[in-house]
């Protein structure tokens, strides 16, 4: 009988880990999420032991382990993420094969959500997919021929979100933004959630989630029309340099803003007002929700 070839995904963030076995198949055999113990570094490194632990125990032994985590792990294993606590600049790698009895592989947690969405997607052999993160912050990804993940020669390939707004020139000075990377007029400041409620701010005088905004927009509350219309232009433009560049098969949205529908149908409508001929590049949706992370992990083996 062929042994099953069972591999854990563990998909690592700033408050919960979760994590997911798959088969050869790729079918999900089995899913877990647990809050992460990230005050002291002990207690994470228990915590990802206890959970191979209890997938094993769950569905037999496991061929392979592959970690997401935020931020950048250097070639000699230190993780730099701000956000996690006392497992920041730690040397994981190496503190991973004491717990770790099994082959495991570290992947930057936005890598590895488009790595689930390559595989989700069904992208081609030959295909490139970009993936943009509109988050709390704005990041990205990109997948190669054979749904090879490219993080670049210095892991910044998917860095986009501190490049310059292209239609900076369009606002005030008095409204541009003072990234957290130090820089003014970051994409990030401008295309991610916090950056979308700003740009209501600075209209109405008035703090809102951006779901509180959308909701409004739909209810054609005219400051709220304004600000998404003028989000949609920023996109579509920050977008269409991302074509240009690199001319992506097609463009995967993550993070919060990508439930908002809406972007699927008009944001392609702006873009080829950009870019030298129209593009046939698709914007899609992401697929398998708050497990996407797991499962990219998971992909890595
Ligand atoms: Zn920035």
């Amino acid at each position: 009988m062929r042994r099953r070839c069972l591999r854990l995904g563990l998909d690592i963030g700033g408050t919960k880990i979760a994590a997911t076995v798959i088969s050869a198949e790729q079918d999900i055999l089995w899913q877990f999420t647990t809050s992460t113990p990230k005050q002291q570094l002990n207690d994470f490194l228990l915590c990802i032991q206890q959970l191979v632990q209890h997938a094993t125990t769950e569905v037999g032994t496991l061929s392979h382990i592959g970690i997401g985590i935020p931020g950048v792990v250097n070639d000699q294993g230190v993780l730099n993420a701000s956000n996690m606590g006392a497992i920041n600049q730690q040397p994981i790698g190496t503190l991973f094969k004491k717990y770790i009895a099994q082959p495991f592989s570290i992947e930057n947690d936005a890598n590895c959500f488009a790595l689930a969405q390559a595989h989700g997607h069904q992208l081609a052999e030959n295909e490139v997919m970009f993936v943009a993160v509109l988050g709390t912050g704005v990041g990205g990804a990109w997948v190669l021929p054979n749904r090879t993940l490219w993080a670049g020669a210095h892991h910044l390939a998917g860095e986009w979100g501190h490049t310059p707004l292209p239609d900076l020139s369009l606002i005030p000075k008095s409204q541009h933004i003072t990234c957290q990377c130090g820089q003014q007029g970051c994409i990030d400041s401008y295309l991610s959630g916090t950056g979308f409620s700003q740009l209501y701010y600075q209209e109405s005088g008035v703090k809102l989630d951006a779901t509180t905004i959308i909701s409004r927009y739909r209810n054609q509350e005219n400051t709220a029309c304004d600000v998404f219309n003028r989000y949609i232009q920023y996109l579509a433009h920050a977008l269409a340099t991302i074509i240009q560049t690199f001319d992506p098969n097609c463009i995967v949205l993550g993070g919060g803003m990508s439930t908002i529908q809406e972007l699927y149908q008009t944001v392609p409508q702006y873009w080829s007002k950009y870019t030298l001929k129209p593009p046939t590049t698709d914007l899609r949706p992401p697929i398998y929700g708050e497990w996407a992370g797991a499962i990219g992990a998971a992909l890595l083996g």
